[in-house]
């Protein structure tokens, strides 16, 4: 017997239950033990009804995600399947926690299924690009409404068992004790002729040519850039208009095509990346964490209004100081505006938004953030400024307090050195709007405390982000390479491309957003102020002039109604505008640069290689601590494309050799000299090695 599963019979009745903690996974052994225990329960004659089910807390969670990267092992899940669907005695799902995936695949191969209050059924695969691949497109549309079913698969999202019982997928909710309910129902349908899904036919009540014609339309609308929803709903039509069997093995080949396509995959790596950020290899996990149960921010401009947001939406008090009344009520207001938006749109209900604010105190006295267990500062970006209150905060706030800054561009051992704590100190940077966006960068001192950079990580956690540690450098992670990719947009502006086609090839290539779109959303005066320092500090970093002369007419973007683009008022649609253009052409005779045709494809390998080179350095100097961890930067933090899996792994996909021979042409192009392979690149393409390893 498998130690994943146990198996016991117990008057009349086998029960098999599922021991793969911590969910269950639907491993090599556990399917190994479910397919030897079926059998056996089917040939012993002491055995009249069988009752599948797993702990409290998980039915099963589906499949090994790391099954798909080899080759299949045997048995399969539609090997047990086909022991169920072929079992002469009344088979039961006992499902507690959750079914989902390949889990819930196993219970809708059972003749019928028993939840407990509120567990969770569902079928994401499509969350990872993939699709229900055993059975799941077949059977469940045989078992609910063919639209119902359709909208589980496209989305992946799961609905508890109450719903699923008025739709049919649970046949009963276990009041008492699960097991005791489930082994009743098995008992009852002894002699009785067992329903199997596979036998039954679709649940569509409408001609199935109109309703996929109106489904496709909707589905492809929302799922650009991904094909699995599109194939789920071939497969779920073919469940309505064939044979089971023929719609299996469409099923099984849409999703070999898909499971072996680079969109899953990069689904997956995404899926990896995100647990992995946490693991910092010199902090233990289990290392004490200091207690967070109140929070203040210092400065309640953009900034520190979204990070207050994110505290409260977490359930933890936090106190907002600004210098002055009139900023501190401005900043209270934003938070009120953006709270009340979000009810009006039916998001937040009125209760839990007063509950948030009552959460949320405002001051504009320093001492008043004196008894928080950590002070997130968020005022100017300055040195000077942020020291001095770095120097009040180390005098006044209790001891053991975390003191943390949002800079994004200074030096965080500097603001740590005001300080005679400086192992308190760590960089929390967030991205705007902070209440929104999941990206956090965790920036870590040189003398930032184990504890104090374990317990900021799992902060963020608590507040709903991704948290990536980031060492101490300008721009950290995503700013520092960011700016690479800058680069490249304003050479390809020289050179003779114009904003909107530089935007619409990345925009084509997935990017949520074009750089010279983005630019004008952040502000173009945030990007100026940071050139004429680095005019002042890095002579050897060039930069095209032609973003200064879009400022210098005060062109700073949506809030002056103009800057790559021209906004109508009110609006945020960029519209191309023939005054940039020729200031654009301006510039390039200034230069004496000839323009020429630039393709999309140069467009976007430009841009994209300058990202990945410069998070091979990032990578090389161990400010980032993982190729993975630099993705999870660009996926969560600046509308990278999830499958495309990030910057790094799209490197990685094309083939770093590919990429360094790219470089290497560009490198006798407009501006060559600014192209310096990273050594790190380098070599992994020489050695025929990935970054994400
Ligand atoms: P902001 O100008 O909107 O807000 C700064 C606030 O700090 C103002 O309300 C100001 O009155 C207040 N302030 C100034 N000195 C203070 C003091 N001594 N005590 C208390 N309050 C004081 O700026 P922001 O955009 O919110 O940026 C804040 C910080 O966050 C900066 O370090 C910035 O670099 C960083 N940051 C900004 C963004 C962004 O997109 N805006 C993103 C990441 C990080």
């Amino acid at each position: 017997m498998s130690a994943a599963t146990q198996y016991v019979v117990r008057d009349g009745i086998a029960v098999i239950t599922l021991d793969n903690p911590p969910v269950n996974g639907l491993s090599n052994a556990v399917r190994t033990g479910l397919l030897q225990h079926l059998k056996a329960a089917d040939a012993d004659p002491a055995v009249k009804a069988v009752v599948i089910t797993g702990s409290s807390k998980a039915f099963c969670g589906g499949a090994d995600i790391r099954e798909f990267n080899a080759p299949r092992l045997k048995p399969d899940l539609p090997e047990v399947n086909e022991q169920q669907d072929g079992m002469s005695k009344p088979l039961v799902a006992a499902i507690g926690g959750f079914a989902l995936g390949g889990g819930l695949e196993l219970a809708l191969a059972c003749h019928y299924r028993v939840a407990a209050p509120k567990a969770q059924l569902g079928l994401p695969e499509v969350k990872l690009g993939i699709l229900p691949g055993s059975g799941g497109t077949q059977r469940l549309p045989r078992v609910i409404a063919m639209a119902e079913a359709v909208k589980m698969m496209t989305t992946g999202n799961p609905i508890p068992s109450e719903r699923a019982k008025e739709l049919g997928l649970v046949d009963e909710i276990a009041q008492g004790d699960l097991l005791d309910a489930a082994i009743q129902v098995a008992r009852s349908k002894v002699g009785k002729t067992l329903p199997r899904i596979r036998d039954a036919s679709a649940k569509l009540e409408e001609d199935p040519a109109s309703f996929f014609a109106r489904v496709r339309e909707q589905v492809a609308k929302e799922s650009k850039g991904y094909p699995a929803p599109l194939l789920i709903v071939e497969c779920a039509e073919a469940a309505a208009t064939r044979p089971f069997d023929e719609g299996r093995r469409l099923e099984r080949a849409n999703f070999d095509k898909l499971v072996s396509g680079p969109e899953s995959r990069a689904l997956r790596h995404m899926f990896f990346a995100e647990r992995q950020t946490s693991k910092i290899p010199d902090v233990p996990e289990d290392t004490p964490l200091r207690e967070i149960a109140a929070a203040a921010v210092v400065g309640a401009g953009t900034m520190g209004g979204g990070i207050a947001m994110s505290f409260a939406n977490a359930g933890i008090p936090v106190t907002i100081v600004d210098t002055t009344r009139e900023a501190l009520d401005r900043g209270l207001g934003n938070i009120t505006k953006n709270y009340s938006a979000t009810v009006a749109k039916g998001r937040l209900a009125q209760a839990d938004m007063d509950k948030r604010m009552g959460l949320i105190r405002g001051s504009t006295s320093l001492d008043d953030v004196a008894n928080a267990d950590i002070v997130i500062e968020a005022v100017f970006e300055r040195m000077d400024v942020k020291q001095e209150i770095f120097r009040k905060l180390d005098a006044m706030v209790k001891k053991g307090a975390i003191l943390a800054t949002n800079t994004s561009t200074l030096d965080v051992d500097q603001i740590a050195a005001a300080t005679t704590r400086a192992g308190d100190v760590v960089g929390t940077h967030f991205f705007s709007p902070a209440n929104v966006m999941r990206l956090l960068e965790v920036v870590r001192g040189r003398e930032t405390a184990k504890d104090v950079l374990a317990t900021t990580m799992k902060l963020g956690k608590r507040l709903k982000k991704v948290s990536v540690v980031s060492g101490v450098c300008d721009g950290f992670i995503g700013n520092r390479m960011l700016e690479k990719y800058t680069q490249q947009a304003y050479f390809l502006l020289d050179e003779g491309a114009s904003p909107e086609q530089v935007d619409g090839a990345l925009q084509r290539w997935g990017m949520a957003m074009g750089p010279f779109t983005m630019y004008d959303m952040a502000g173009n005066d945030v990007g100026w102020e940071i050139r004429k320092r680095r005019y002042r500090e890095r002579p050897d970093f060039v930069y095209s002039r032609v973003a200064d002369r879009v400022c210098e007419l005060g062109r700073f973007g949506q809030k002056t109604g103009k800057g790559f683009y021209r906004y109508e008022p009110g609006s945020r649609r960029p519209i191309p505008d023939p005054e940039v253009h020729e200031i654009i052409e301006k510039y390039r005779s200034e230069i004496g640069a000839k323009p020429r045709q630039i393709s999309d494809e140069e467009i976007v390998q430009r841009c994209l290689y300058a990202l990945a080179n410069e998070g091979a350095r990032i990578l090389e100097e161990g400010i980032a601590l993982r190729a993975s961890d630099i993705d999870m930067v660009y996926l969560t933090g600046y509308g990278f494309p999830p499958y495309r899996g990030g910057p790094m792994f799209y490197a990685d996909s094309v083939g770093l050799p590919k990429v360094l021979d790219a470089m290497r042409g560009f490198q006798k192009g407009y501006q060559g000299a600014q192209w310096k392979p990273a050594p790190l690149l380098v070599r992994l393409a020489e050695a025929g090695k990935r970054f994400n390893e």
